[in-house]
């Protein structure tokens, strides 16, 4: 893991005339990592992470970005949002243009960038949220979840080191949450690192690297969700509820099932750990192949080409590109969230899988699957499709 990006240090503050919403907060962030903030409502999620990009000013203790103490001029502010990038709760508070392009135009505008870098910065910003083509239209008329992305897409147009998203899946349905979430993961897999407030622990506990539990604006503890999450009586003081599937193996452990120690994160770890114990001496299975296609470096030609030879395969998108790239050649996904793990539990039933991704995505399928593989014992192929 990087070195320290954000850090807060004995941090305290109260709202005019109001009561002390944080007191005495001290943790960090490191480069690289992603990392939630997990409370019920009115924890001081909000007023926490407003600090760190300079709108709400603590009444003691120091908050540090890149190691350095957040100055409050103008010039330093200014530095700071362009390399802390703040995504509201509410999107309709963070947009302000009558069309997506010249909202997402706003802030390299205002960095007194040429119209040719704005305009490169906002397409590049576009095309990783999945909106290109969405330049014209006015952003009161899009979805929830469009909505996010085109502030999202702002706040990428600044290309900042750190992304903090103040519940970034509220008020948006099953599909818009994990497409939300999936583009995190997108953007963590190409070097930012993301700091996200949720009051909810099923959307936290696969997600996050460190969750930070939070109530009354004191941390009840910081850890990995396992850990974090595991601690039934901290969760309950919390006003939160146990993740499912750590429920599940506790539960499981509890009437004396011996299951694997690592604690279950994703479904495929569940399936993994209970197949571990019910299938000692049973002779090994068939599995199915994992196919890797990279869709910046494969013509629809070659994509076409290769799911005609290989009928009934089960297709996967990783990445708003490839989800674009699926949507324009007219192929219907069968994932598009967790599509990793739902591969590897098809293989794991003989079954073979293709996953549209692109760039450093393809390293990440391989390295979960060895992971996997490690853990398990399952030996399952993953092939990356040839460039055409
Ligand atoms: P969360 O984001 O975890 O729901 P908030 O940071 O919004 O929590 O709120 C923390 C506490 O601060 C709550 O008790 C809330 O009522 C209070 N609070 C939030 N905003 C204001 C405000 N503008 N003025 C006074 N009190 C506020």
């Amino acid at each position: 893991m990087g070195e320290i990006i954000l850090e807060a240090r004995d941090v305290r503050y109260r709202y005019p005339h109001g009561m002390e919403a944080i007191r005495g907060i001290s943790f960090h962030v490191r480069r690289g990592e992603k990392v939630a903030l997990v409370g019920p409502n009115g924890a001081g999620k909000s007023t926490l992470l407003l600090m760190f990009n300079g709108m709400l000013r603590p009444d003691s203790g120091v908050l540090l970005f890149d190691r350095q103490p957040i100055r409050y001029d103008g010039k330093s502010l200014r530095e700071l949002r362009r390399r802390v990038g703040f995504v509201f709760q509410n999107p309709d508070r963070q947009i302000i243009a009558p069309t997506v392009y010249q909202d997402v135009a706003f802030g390299p505008t205002n960095l007194g960038l040429p119209d040719g870098q704005v305009r490169a910065a906002v397409d590049a910003a576009l095309r990783n949220v999945g909106l290109t083509g969405f330049e014209r239209r006015p952003p009161h008329q899009l979805s929830s979840g469009e909505k996010k992305r085109v502030a999202i897409a702002g706040v990428l147009a600044m290309d900042p080191d750190l992304l903090i998203l103040d519940e970034p899946t509220s008020n948006l349905d099953p599909a818009g949450s994990e497409d939300i979430m999936e583009l995190l993961e997108e953007l963590k897999a190409n070097g930012k690192t993301i700091f996200i407030s949720t009051h909810d622990v099923e959307l936290a506990y696969p997600w996050a690297d460190r969750v930070i539990l939070l109530r009354g604006g004191e941390i009840l503890q910081e850890d990995s969700p396992d850990v974090a999450f595991g601690n039934t009586d901290l969760v309950r003081k919390a006003r939160l509820s146990v993740p499912v599937l750590l429920d599940l193996h506790q539960e499981l452990e509890r009437r004396g099932l011996k299951l694997p120690e690592k604690r279950p994160r994703t479904v495929l770890d569940m399936v993994n750990a209970i197949e571990q114990v019910s299938r000692k001496g049973a002779s090994s299975p068939l599995y199915g192949t994992i196919h890797v296609c990279n869709v910046d470096e494969t013509g629809q030609e070659g994509l076409s080409g290769w799911l005609s030879r290989h009928d009934g395969i089960s297709l996967g998108a990783m990445g708003t590109r490839a989800k674009q790239r699926a949507s324009d050649e007219g192929l219907t996904l069968d994932f598009s969230y967790g599509v990793i793990d739902k591969c590897i539990l098809k293989a794991l039933n003989g079954r073979s899988s293709l996953i549209l991704t692109v760039g450093g995505m393809v390293q990440q399928v391989e390295r979960r699957v060895t992971a996997f593989q490690e853990e398990s014992g399952a030996e399952i192929p993953v092939r990356e499709v040839e460039r055409t």
